[in-house]
């Protein structure tokens, strides 16, 4: 099976606009993936929005599946301002971790209190239905098979790995994870060895790359990596290519090409076969 991805918000932390971040984009993290009119997002940053303008402005009724890989707010600000929410007739499927003892949907509901946006979660009109992965859980979603695993980042944050159930090329999203020493996590000693395992002969993964070395230096414990983590980590798995994300707000434009030239030296160096890029808001890969 064929399908496509969709970058539509490629920026870590907080939404970066303005003219030094054009091209690279400064909306907050959210990819589409597409195969047969089948829609499954990875994650709600403020990039959602764009691509809900999108799906309401084509015929028929949108089914959206929203796979989260934690809660924290770039990866879920989009989603008040989803635009499918608002028409009957459109279903909403979330999935993610629960935080501690706070379920997701409990989550999702305090992010539109009254306190903080005018519009309750109560009050839209899709179908809305929320699941709850645990870490190391298996599911089908649209036409993939997804396996999630635990990463090295505050509270629960998960990878996704999407395998057509129909055979196909595979993809990883792995976005907030600490792939060095540092930070204080629930994973096990072996927890490098399983990522690499999870991520074996990976076509596509996109990967947290928001510092550089010389940055990572002074932000250990925060729960990230540099690129050249993120290089290592696409040559043990071997996977074909890799896409860096979650750019650093402060990386304007032109950091972030530089980064990406130091990524691909990095690659070279190591004599991998992986084809490094970098996120650019509106960029679609075909798998
Ligand atoms: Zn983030
Ligand atoms: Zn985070």
């Amino acid at each position: 099976m064929a399908y496509t991805v969709t970058f539509w918000g490629a920026r870590g932390s907080i939404p970066t606009p303005g003219a030094h971040t054009a091209r690279y984009g400064g909306n907050t993290s959210c990819v589409a993936v597409e195969a047969d009119g089948r829609l499954v997002i990875l994650d709600a940053g403020t990039g959602i929005r764009g691509l809900g303008l999108t799906l309401v402005g084509q015929n028929g009724s949108v089914q959206a599946e929203i796979l989260l890989s934690h809660t924290h707010w770039d990866h879920i600000q989009g989603l008040p301002h989803f635009k499918p929410f608002f028409a009957p007739g459109n279903a909403v499927r979330i999935w993610g971790s629960k935080q501690g003892s706070k379920s997701l949907d409990e989550i999702l509901h305090l992010q539109m209190d009254p306190a903080v946006f005018p519009i309750p979660l109560t009050a839209v009109s899709a179908a809305l239905t929320v699941k709850e992965v645990r870490p190391g859980g298996e599911f089908t979603v649209g036409p993939f098979r997804a396996q999630s695993m635990q990463l090295r980042h505050p509270g629960t944050t998960l990878a996704y790995r999407l395998v057509p159930v129909a055979g196909g090329r595979s993809m990883a999203y792995v976005t907030d994870n600490e792939l060095g020493p540092g930070g204080s996590y629930d994973t096990p000693p072996s927890w490098r060895r399983e990522l690499v395992q999870f991520l074996s002969g990976v076509d596509l993964l996109i990967h947290d790359a928001m510092y550089t070395p010389a940055e990572l230096d002074s932000h250990r414990g925060w729960g990230h990596s540099s690129y050249e983590e993120a290089v290592e980590l696409a040559a043990d798995a071997g996977a074909k290519r890799l896409v860096l994300f979650h750019h650093e707000p402060e990386h304007d434009d032109a950091a972030l090409d530089g980064l990406l030239a130091a990524a691909q030296r990095s690659a070279k160096r190591r004599g991998a076969p992986v084809e490094v890029i970098a996120a650019q808001e509106g960029m679609q890969l075909s798998l």
